[in-house]
């Protein structure tokens, strides 16, 4: 019995990236609306021919932004501010998105809506709107209109949406109102679209509701039965229902109990579920099995995946589908386009393109039987087994090493109120110490050099000395300022965590290897593949250089390992918390290395440390475990005068604050002006121990604050926060800022911190 093959997304940035580019033309009003209408409809028609062998191919899942806001179109859940603005449809759509849209010569109309992680991934979507009085309102046009376009073209057309449940779950009600007291209005506007679907002869509809494999309180339980009820009342058309992210646990009963025709589930991370969810399901429910992983980039093992699933299929026979375990919009689109990747390391992946050639594969084997397709499988055997064996992948000494860890690798030698006393002696630093955060403005300069370094224009040691002229600038410019701690300005570094991987070992990069994060903004997360080691020193001669320049303490600035592994495709050959081990001891290495070149503040960036939380609350602890373990380990080692930095990118951290006290930094600098202090709140019942600097200084935005502003802000911290241990800093890097701004915004903070001075001293 035929299994049938079938895909949940495909990434539609396109494999030379050509929606961004098109994107922002039209943004800079250098093309017309219809162009960017033309090259979003050639992508789509390139990439359904790329899943043409397929059964089933998306459709919907193509966005000029956002797939979640493209919904809240559909729904007609458009914010307050932005109806009855003229306009294309899709300059509205713009407006939400980016608070602008191509047509509007100022960017003051309209603040852009929230945007916010899609569950575990690194792509951001833009959060729904709600308010107790929100209705909704059909409009299927635009998905109406792309299934039109598929049909024409042959393509076998399964649309795909997100569920009503994970809808408003995704969604943030303005007034605190039950966002669940809406779905009683919203259902009957996805029956008019189910119904709209039907009418078009669709015969199955994809509607994704992920949040059933995180915990679900009782309301929400209820809420998806009330809805699947609902939905199912729509004839002539049958629903595969979707999961994915993970396993279903408490959830799985109810998942195989909603009345739908259909369910997928990850069958990468929850193959152990797979036979119960067989023993419950309906003995006519299709079962759709994501059996390749749609979250990583390596090649499956597909001899291994078909040993498990050959029984599976005997059993299930043409009730069995098969696709990746997710959307493909969380890997980049072809490996076929990568020219410069080592021949051995690209053996070993797979990106979109190729996730589908192994699900073909796998769907022949099973039709057909394993010969049908034996040279493939051969040829994937032995990819497989060669990384699994290679010497490039393994390093004995970086394992034994890891194994060697004890809990004193990740201790001071003492508490930190002796440790402050240490440094305070060492730094004679004021109260109030003023510091940024570590780069300064990239200038247009600077990215030309590293760009003339690569292709070949400018020799290293050219490119040095433009670098350390750089660097020798921004520390006469915090001289004139009067900072109290300096930085060199990280002028050398394209990306605080590609500058790393580059120098370690076990790091590879892609070229074209892009993954959307938001909008038009693409990653190129680099890959993570083999033990990783610390060849050489990578920030000594910078850091030591930019200290020979001034008398003040320059802080060394490193990356810390647990960001490096959240922003990096990982190995799935071994636990992260092993990667983020091994990462760790590198980054250790290079701070004592600093540290021997008597550098005496050392900051340890950990902007990712909470997008690496699990989707499931129970299993928190766990990671925290080890990433906090992690950067213990990289920090401590050092002596008790060294200061260690830690700095954090966000602001939500009152769940997790105990663990964060746990780094034992000795200064953490966090981001809080946004949110007006109100971080601070975790402060109240959480006595932190150490010093911190509550960001007062908003770098994601072009204004320059007033020292009255910062003084206030800090008057603010100070209610919570003894003065001694308090900090004077920006939010973040001042990388995407200008120097005509980052002066006068430093120039006011370090008077903020006189005046602050003041008050104590009265
Ligand atoms: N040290 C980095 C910088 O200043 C930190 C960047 C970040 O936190 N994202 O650019
Ligand atoms: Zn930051």
């Amino acid at each position: 019995m035929t299994v049938t093959t079938h895909n949940l997304g495909y990434p539609r940035i396109g494999a030379k990236r050509e929606l961004k580019f098109a994107l922002e033309d039209y943004w800079k009003g250098q093309s017309s609306l219809d162009a960017l209408e033309g090259q979003g409809a050639q992508l789509r028609q390139r990439h359904w021919q790329e899943q043409n062998a397929l059964d089933f191919a998306p459709v919907g899942d193509f966005s000029f932004y956002d797939q979640v806001l493209d919904l809240s179109f559909t729904l007609g859940n458009l914010p307050q501010r932005v109806r009855g603005l003229e306009g294309a449809a899709l300059d509205n759509y713009f407006r939400v998105a980016r608070g602008r849209s191509a047509s509007d010569s100022d960017c003051s109309c309209v603040h852009a809506g929230e945007m916010t992680k899609w569950f575990d991934t690194n792509y951001h979507y833009i959060v729904p709107e709600f308010a107790a009085d929100t209705q909704f309102k059909l409009d299927s046009s635009r998905l109406l209109q792309q299934l039109a376009q598929a049909r024409q073209l042959g393509v076998k057309a399964k649309p795909v949406l997100i569920g009503p449940v994970t809808y408003l779950w995704l969604g943030k009600a303005k007034d605190d109102s039950d966002k669940l007291a809406l779905l009683q209005g919203l259902l009957p506007v996805y029956v008019q679209l189910l119904q709209e679907l039907a009418a078009q002869g669709v015969e199955w509809v994809q509607i994704d509701e992920p949040i059933l494999v995180t915990e679900l309180g009782s309301e929400w339980r209820q809420a998806l039965l009330t809805a699947y009820a609902a939905l199912s009342k729509v004839h002539h058309l049958k629903l595969l229902l979707a999961t994915y992210f993970g396993k279903l646990q408490d959830n799985l009963e109810l998942a195989c109990k909603l009345p739908v025709q259909g369910l997928h589930i990850d069958a990468v991370h929850a193959r152990d579920e797979v036979g119960q969810v067989i023993a419950q399901l309906p003995a006519t429910s299709v079962l759709s099995l994501g059996v390749v992983n749609g979250r990583n980039i390596w090649k499956t093992d597909l001899n291994d995946v078909l040993a498990w699933l050959e029984p599976v299929h005997a059993s299930l026979q043409s009730r069995l589908w098969i696709a990746p375990s997710c959307s493909l919009l969380h890997v980049p689109v072809d490996l076929a386009s990568e020219q410069k990747l080592d021949a051995d390391i690209q053996s070993w992946l797979a990106f979109a393109r190729q996730k589908l050639d192994e699900v073909h594969t796998i769907a022949g084997a099973l039709n057909h039987g394993r010969a049908s397709v034996q040279a493939a499988l051969d040829a994937n055997h032995v990819a497989v087994e060669a990384r699994r064996q290679s010497s490039r992948v393994h390093n004995p000494d970086v394992k034994a090493a890891v194994a060697r860890i004890d809990a004193t690798l990740g201790q001071r030698a003492s508490g930190y109120a002796e440790r402050a006393a240490e440094q305070a002696a060492l730094l004679q630093l004021p109260l109030y110490p003023t510091t940024t955060i570590g780069s300064f403005p990239q200038t247009a300069e600077i990215r030309q050099a590293r760009s003339q370094l690569r292709s070949g224009q400018l020799d290293e040691a050219s490119y040095k000395k433009l670098m350390q002229a750089e660097i020798a600038h921004c520390v006469k410019e915090q001289e004139t300022l009067g900072l109290d701690v300096f930085v060199h300005g990280e002028a050398e570094r394209n990306d605080m965590v590609e500058y790393f991987g580059e120098q370690l070992d076990g790091y590879a990069f892609s070229q074209f290897g892009w993954v959307q994060s938001y909008g038009s903004r693409c990653v190129k997360p680099p890959i993570l593949f083999g033990d990783i080691s610390r060849p050489r020193a990578m920030t000594v001669e910078w850091s030591t250089y930019a200290q020979s320049l001034t008398d003040k303490p320059m802080k060394g600035m490193l990356t810390g390992p647990v960001t490096i592994l959240n922003w990096s495709f990982v190995r799935d050959d071994q636990p992260r918390s092993v990667s983020c081990y091994q990462l760790a001891l590198a980054m250790r290495a290079e701070v004592l290395d600093l540290e021997q070149a008597s550098i005496r503040v050392i900051q340890i960036d950990e902007a990712a440390l909470r997008e690496g939380l699990p989707l499931r609350k129970s299993q928190w602890a766990e990671y925290l475990r080890w990433a906090v373990e992690s950067f213990r380990i990289t920090a401590n080692g050092v002596a008790d005068e060294t200061q260690i930095h830690t700095h954090m990118c966000y602001s939500e951290f009152n769940d997790i604050i105990a663990q964060i006290a746990d780094m034992d930094a000795d200064v953490i600098t966090i981001e809080t002006s946004r949110s007006d202090m109100e971080l601070l709140d975790a402060f109240d019942d959480f006595n932190y121990p150490n010093a911190i600097g509550p960001g007062v200084y908003d770098i994601h935005s072009p204004n320059i604050p007033s020292q009255e502003q910062m003084v206030k802000l800090m008057r603010k911290a100070a209610e919570r926060i003894p003065a001694q241990r308090l900090w004077v800093n920006p939010d973040c890097g001042l990388k995407t800022r200008g120097w005509k701004e980052v002066i006068p915004a430093l120039a006011n903070m370090v008077a903020a911190a006189k005046t602050l001075r003041g008050d104590n001293a009265a």
